[in-house]
């Protein structure tokens, strides 16, 4: 039997699945003939687990047993603001374990069930799976999965962890644009090159990227997004509506009730999507409110439209800035792409249009399919059957924010690794020497930014290696590996041939935790802040000669064989080079004063004795 790939779409709100065979991507259906699931998951009171539509109908008797959005807190730890900002309306109780993450509890037949994110993913893609092998009639074990372009490390080993145990072996994470603009450009046949824009908002969260094709290649250019905003953010202004005209006209609180609130939500999302083709809608409530059985809450589109449209209005800012930051010129965009539940908003589509001065958005593929169908072709490229055979395209992603680290002179100055813009995977070495004799250990800190000042970019994590073996400055090598795999994770290793020494670490790194604020307020910051930047480099250099001065002159004075002339000046370069690490960029001045007075007291023996390890000059020995 041909061992098939399939794409998966594990989606906020729905899950897709679609396989690329015999030349074409086809959607397969779920037991129910459905072609999106809902990443819904029920647990029924007596021991059952119904997913999808089913699990979402039963669910309305005990909405506290039915989880839905787990991508909202896959890879977070409990007390993350933005996960606590989703307990406020999950009717579901989620808890925090012994190591801070969250749990989500349920009772079954009188026991109380504790279950990980990631434990709920695998459910539901095991669910996904059955469904995917009924309709084949054969096993399927491979998939390409996507992920939204901003998830973060954790957020994404935890999918591949989930599909590791619900039996898949994962051949790619695909970000979610990416998949949209590759099931656009598998229909379209250019040659040339070609950039489009892809606006995804969905449920859960919002992505935007511009992507360009250079005939069988495509690359994306940026993206940008926010992991807390789609549809359900909508549906909750709906909802707020709701809560307070049942408050103030029928002296109601809808907020006490769980059950209420999950009815209440339902009915919101439903009189959302009928405004979508209607002008006006009518949210009926029977039967919630004792004095009054039949409650009719009427609302008009321009209504629905007032009450989003800072919601509306935020992804075209996001989309603003992911342009200008990269200095795309909406001109340039030949098509725009429209993906993900959400954007059958009429008002969302004029907005987006509008954007592009009335441009023509792209219709042609499915909002709620194109990224399974992207995930399925990508899957087919993986695949050694025969029957999923395809014209290979490229992919290429980029790195948004420079990597880099400092070293370890206390000068703060970033030492970029990897550029922003290097096409993913990539993976970078540099060796760092030791700047002192008894350093025996290396701590290298990774930042993500762009500014000079590395305690202005954004900290990612850091290794250390220890136990490493004195020697004097510059002697001792310790190299630095960077690796960003195919699934946007990031791997450092530090190691050390003499004795062996090697430490790896896994740094929490991607998009995921940043908004697009955090992205393009990193850029523009770099940016307003260029002169200081450079102000800040000057200072650093002679920051560094200070310190490399004073370290060269006490590592060539051995302090047990001084005489007293020596021990003073042995004893003035140890205590200027305590005080040079605590120097700023204000302290310029008095950095110059005292490299003016160190070089006054202790020219002569340099000079005389040829001091070995010395600077040579204020650029020299920056040690990368
Ligand atoms: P996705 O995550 O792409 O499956 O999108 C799911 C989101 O799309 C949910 O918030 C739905 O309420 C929303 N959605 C689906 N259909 C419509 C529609 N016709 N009008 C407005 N929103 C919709």
């Amino acid at each position: 039997m041909d061992d098939l790939v399939i794409g998966i779409d594990l989606g906020t709100t729905n899950s897709c699945v679609s396989l690329y065979t015999k030349g074409r991507t086809k959607i397969l259906e779920n037991e129910i003939g459905g072609r999106i699931t809902p990443s819904f998951i029920y647990f029924t009171p007596d021991g059952e687990i119904v997913i999808g539509e089913h699990g979402k109908n039963m669910s309305v008797h005990k909405p506290e047993n039915g989880i839905y959005e787990m991508k909202r807190l896959v890879g977070r730890q409990f007390d993350d603001p933005q996960l606590q900002e989703s307990l406020k309306y999950f009717p579901f109780k989620v808890t925090a374990s012994s190591s801070n993450f969250p749990l989500v509890s349920v009772k079954q037949k009188s026991v109380i069930l504790k279950k990980s994110p990631q434990e709920l993913y695998t459910v539901l893609l095991k669910a996904l799976k059955k469904y995917t092998e009924e309709k084949l009639k054969q096993t399927v074990n491979k998939a390409v999965i996507t992920v939204p372009a901003y998830f973060n490390v954790a957020q994404r080993e935890t999918t591949l962890e989930a599909a590791k145990d619900a039996g898949f072996t994962v051949l790619k994470l695909l970000n979610e644009p990416t998949a949209a603009a590759l099931a656009y450009y598998s229909e379209n046949d250019i040659e040339e090159t070609h950039r489009s824009l892809v606006y995804d908002l969905g449920g859960g969260t919002f992505d935007v990227a511009v992507l360009e094709k250079r005939f069988e290649k495509i690359e994306v250019i940026c993206v940008a997004g926010d992991t807390q905003l789609g549809g359900h953010d909508i549906d909750t202004c709906l909802l707020n509506y709701v809560y307070r005209v049942l408050r103030s006209q029928y002296g109601y609180d809808p907020e006490a009730d769980p059950d209420d609130k999950r009815i209440l939500r339902n009915k919101c999302e439903n009189a959302k999507k009928d405004l979508s083709t209607v002008e006006n809608t009518v949210i009926g409530i029977n039967g919630m409110v004792s004095k009054h059985p039949k409650i009719k809450i009427s609302l008009t589109k321009g209504e629905f439209e007032a009450m989003a449209d800072h919601l509306f209005k935020k992804t075209i800012v996001i989309l603003d800035k992911c342009l200008q930051s990269s200095k795309i010129s909406k001109g340039s965009i030949q098509e725009i792409i429209l993906c993900g539940g959400s954007t059958r908003i009429p008002k969302i589509q004029k907005l987006v249009s509008d954007y592009f001065d009335g441009k023509e958005l792209n219709k042609f593929v499915h909002p709620d399919e194109c990224v399974a169908e992207g995930a399925a072709l990508q899957a087919a490229m993986f695949s050694m059957s025969e029957k999923q055979k395809i014209d290979e395209l490229r992919m290429v992603d980029v790195l948004p924010l420079s990597i880099g680290t400092s070293d370890h002179s206390l000068c703060h100055d970033m030492s970029f690794l990897i550029k922003r813009g290097t096409k993913l995977p990539t993976s970078v070495t540099r060796d760092f020497v030791n700047t002192e004799t008894d350093e025996t250990t290396f701590t290298f800190d990774i930042y993500e930014g762009e500014r000079l000042d590395i305690r202005k970019n954004r900290y990612l994590g850091e290794v250390l290696l220890s136990d490493i073996e004195s020697a004097p400055p510059y002697q001792k090598k310790v190299t630095l590996t960077l690796l960003i795999d195919q699934n946007g994770i990031l791997t450092i290793e530090a190691s050390e041939t003499f004795r062996n020494n090697s430490k790896t670490v896994k740094v929490n790194y991607t998009r995921g935790d940043r908004s697009d604020r955090e992205i393009q307020n990193s850029l523009l910051d770099a940016a307003e802040n260029q002169k200081n930047d450079e102000k800040f480099i000057r200072f650093v250099r002679y920051k560094r000669y200070l310190i490399q001065y004073c370290v060269g002159v006490t590592c060539n004075l051995d302090e047990k064989m001084l005489t007293d002339r020596y021990k003073e000046l042995y004893n003035f370069c140890k205590v200027t080079k305590k005080m040079a690490e605590t120097l700023e960029m204000n302290d310029e001045v008095r950095t110059k004063e005292m490299i003016a007075e160190c070089e006054r007291r202790c020219e002569s023996i340099v000079t005389m004795y040829d001091f070995s390890y010395m600077p040579r000059d204020f650029g020299f020995l920056k040690i990368l």
